[in-house]
């Protein structure tokens, strides 16, 4: 294998910690939960070799770490919250914005000639039509590089994963797609990755339900989740591709409190590279560092 043969795919799931084992954690003998079920102070289930690297999303600022600095720091390898002295929740404001601009992993790799790259999840009509006045992180970060996102159409075609991939989210507002099961979606999203270098995609239920407290959805959400990256895992090509998966900060994994935790979160990493990459990983902020040097061998 040459270094122009390597891929990677950023998993990203909002608000993943590594808890203790308890009442409050829905992942505690949780069936099906692998590789999800990670635990203080206890080996990992492995699945498919994967290395559970804890990592720390507080990055040296006081308080409770956010979506926004939290992702914008996974996606740049910039210390954000150091950059702007705090934790910025929801959206990125104007000095999280350009920060994007200018360290966007997907420029970094655009600029360093690494193609054909992508975000594998779908918009739908409505940001199109009504560009909302806050972006996340990830829609700013794909910008800054001027790539196309993903449409419900594509969706409909099998060449995009909704960030609910059963699609059910998408039934309910309307729109004409099938449920898919997570076998099927996790076809789709493999064969996004096989045909990129490099592919983002990003989930974010988890998160919601921590701040619902709603234990019945997070199991439901959490098996599921973890079947469908098993399904992933065993379709992706591991020899050519590493799989990192990682969160911005902790949340599902307490349901006692509606907050983030402070917990270090399960950065899990997949695929022949996968102990030089784990190696790197220490921090948020080392996660796209390591993945530049990966896809261009440097
Ligand atoms: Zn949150």
């Amino acid at each position: 294998m040459t270094k122009s043969d390597a891929s990677v795919l950023l998993f990203f799931i909002d608000g993943l910690g590594i808890g203790t084992r308890g009442p409050f954690n829905p992942l505690d003998n949780l069936a099906g939960a692998a590789p999800l079920a990670v635990f203080q102070n206890e080996t990992p289930e492995t699945f498919l070799d994967g290395i559970v690297v804890p990592t720390d999303p507080r990055l040296g600022i006081e308080g409770r770490p956010q979506s926004a600095s939290g992702q914008t720091t996974i996606l740049t390898g910039v210390n954000a919250p150091a950059a702007v002295g705090y934790h910025k929740q929801g959206f990125p404001n104007k000095a999280l914005l350009e920060i994007i601009g200018n360290y966007s992993i997907f420029r970094q790799l655009t600029d360093a000639g690494v193609e054909p790259i992508t975000f594998a999840n779908a918009y739908t009509s409505g940001f199109f039509s009504e560009r909302p006045r806050w972006v996340s992180a990830t829609t700013a970060a794909v910008e800054a590089a001027g790539l196309q996102f993903r449409t419900v159409e594509d969706v409909r075609n099998g060449a995009a994963v909704f960030m609910d991939y059963t699609n059910r989210i998408l039934i309910e507002r309307g729109e004409d797609v099938a449920i898919r099961s997570e076998v099927e979606a996790a076809t789709v999203l493999a064969r996004i990755v096989a045909e990129n270098r490099f592919t983002l995609y990003e989930y974010f239920i988890t998160d919601k339900a921590g701040h619902a407290q709603d234990m019945d959805l997070a199991k439901t959400i959490l098996t599921s989740l973890a079947l469908f990256i098993r399904e992933l895992l065993i379709k992706l090509d591991l020899d050519r591709t590493t799989v990192i998966l990682t969160s911005d900060h902790g949340n599902i994994e307490d349901l006692s409190s509606r907050n983030h935790t402070l917990h270090l979160v399960p950065t899990i990493v997949w695929g022949a590279q996968r102990e030089q990459i784990a190696a790197r990983i220490q921090t948020l902020a080392d996660i796209t560092p390591a993945i530049v040097a990966l896809l261009t061998g440097k």
